[in-house]
């Protein structure tokens, strides 16, 4: 299987990282719990490129924490003969840095794509299965007949519930949900299929 991840709020915590840039800078917090859609109005356009900017600057990168089970769940992936693509909404220029730091926590990978059109990128590359949190590009992966999961942030959860989509609250959870279509090719959620867990109580 070929296997295309994300790595801001994916691999890593990323909102905490933008919201301390936002409140140093701006004094503007940004509340993850109330992030409730995809775009981010408490700043201007400006203060949030900026905020972006400064996010993937190589020492903000290099320091960047992976998620608890990220590394073994993809290593083990890896380790299976699976390809892995990893893949930022970054400028092509923050390649360096996110390689280095992707083999600094251990993270095995087969090509490492900067840009600002992942989908393209993985239909380019074969690309059976995206995990990304972007309601944007779960749609547009979706759209194109991609297999799609994500770790669920309260800006997915929406989707995901109306699509079915495969969502983890951390990466045990994702492995586990992701494990019948990794392993046996199985499907994992179909499209108006209740999310695992929903409907229990
Ligand atoms: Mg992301």
């Amino acid at each position: 299987m070929r296997i295309a991840i994300d790595i801001d709020s994916t691999i890593h915590h990323y909102w905490d990282v933008l919201s301390e840039i936002s409140l140093r800078r701006f004094g503007v917090e940004l509340p993850y719990e109330e992030q409730l859609t995809w775009g981010i109005t408490r700043l201007r356009p400006e203060q949030l490129r900026i905020c972006m900017q400064e996010s993937h600057s190589d020492e903000m990168i290099l320091h960047g924490r992976p998620y608890p089970h990220v590394v073994e769940t993809v290593r083990g992936w890896h380790e299976a003969g699976h390809f892995v693509h990893v893949t930022s909404h970054r400028a092509p220029d923050r390649a360096q840095p996110t390689e280095r730091w992707l083999q600094q926590i251990g993270l095995p990978f087969d090509d490492l794509h900067c840009s600002f059109d992942k989908v393209t990128r993985c239909c380019e590359l074969g690309i059976d299965l995206l995990i990304d949190d972007s309601p944007l590009n779960l749609t547009s992966a979706i759209e194109r007949g991609i297999a799609v999961a994500t770790i669920l942030h309260p800006w997915n959860e929406e989707l995901c519930e109306v699509e079915g989509i495969a969502a983890g609250r951390d990466w045990t959870e994702l492995a586990s949900l992701l494990a019948p279509l990794i392993e046996d090719g199985r499907p994992v959620a179909q499209p108006g299929a209740p999310r695992l867990g929903a409907g229990a109580g």
